[in-house]
């Protein structure tokens, strides 16, 4: 079986950011996540398990309105209307960024099936609630299914979505009746939104991987998209699910699975990862490093890449031991 790249590809530009009006106008920090969490990646010295790719072509909008009705794609694009659906300080910067955003995760996944021995990364948020006609809860556009559609038309093949966000993510199920190809793209069932608390969400999440496993061997599904959301985690201040120990025994558990089902297969299984939520007022740097000890644990099991810290020590006070600001 062909040996796995030791670097994760990473679609990363600073044009899929949105700095306009996020540090300080919203709540949620995604739209500026991707350049955050690159910078952490630097500070605590993890890029060289990263190899960036930053020249690809953004979605326009008829890509959009693949899973988007025309009037909800131009009402966002000028600002009209229901722009604002999304609950996120609209700019010209927001809309210029959501084409790359959208796009780095079409392109992650692609780069993914036509190199299934390299682990893609989109460092990308705000996709998993946007419906057919609105944007919800700080998302936009169904990244997720447009990427779907897209490479189902592509290359015939069909996916699956681990979406460990601690929110269920309804873009998927509520875009079927709009876009019925996505039945083929993402069948029913493949949208694994783990619920529970610790033993009772591994478990959960345990299930989704059985079968979907069961769906490769049938060789029904032909990629998978592993999304840690950070907002999982207990201490999250609109999340919850598992503890620092359970939510990191997620990421091992997937890349573990990843090895195995690969060796079942005997190919490397394309493998997407992507960010999604994670909200502290308190310290984002928490929220950045849950999905940076993410990433070095699929580097280090799934990549090979032997080097790499996986131990974090998370200093961050929990939410009830916070002083209130
Ligand atoms: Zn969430």
């Amino acid at each position: 079986m062909k040996q796995r790249s030791k670097k994760i590809r990473t679609f990363y530009t600073d044009q899929q950011v949105c700095f306009d009006n996020i540090q300080n106008a919203s709540f949620s920090k995604s739209p500026l996540k991707p350049y955050l969490l690159m910078q952490r990646i630097k500070e605590k010295k993890y890029s060289s398990l990263f190899l960036k790719t930053d020249k690809f072509e953004p979605f326009k909008k008829s890509d959009f309105q693949l899973a988007h009705t025309k009037m909800y794609v131009d009402n966002f694009y000028e600002g009209v209307g229901n722009y604002r659906s999304n609950s996120l300080p609209w700019s010209k910067n927001l809309v210029y960024s959501v084409g790359y955003t959208n796009a780095a995760l079409y392109e992650a996944k692609k780069y993914a099936l036509l190199h299934p021995q390299t682990v893609c990364f989109a460092p990308v948020s705000g996709m998993h609630h946007a419906q057919p006609n609105r944007g919800s809860g700080f998302c936009t556009f169904s990244g997720q299914v447009i990427s779907a559609l897209k490479l189902y038309d592509e290359f015939g093949v069909s996916g699956a979505y681990f979406d460990l966000d601690g929110h269920y993510g309804n873009s998927i199920e509520d875009s079927r009746t709009y876009c019925p190809k996505l039945n083929l793209a993402i069948p029913l069932g493949c949208n694994i939104n783990p619920s529970g608390y610790n033993e009772s969400y591994i478990q959960s999440f345990q299930d989704g991987l059985n079968h979907v496993e069961e769906l490769i061997l049938a060789d029904k599904i032909h990629y998978v998209v592993f999304a840690h959301g950070a907002d999982s985690h207990a201490d999250d201040d609109i999340g919850g699910g598992c503890d620092t120990k359970h939510w990191l025994l997620c990421a091992e558990i997937f890349a573990e699975w990843v090895n195995a089902i690969s060796k079942k297969i005997g190919k490397p299984l394309p493998v997407t990862l992507a960010l999604f939520g994670g909200y502290r007022a308190d310290n984002y740097n928490a929220v950045l490093d849950l999905h940076l000890s993410s990433l070095a644990t699929i580097a280090k099991v799934v990549c090979g890449q032997t080097q790499v810290n996986t131990t974090f020590v998370f200093q961050h006070p929990p939410k009830n031991q916070r002083v209130a600001s």
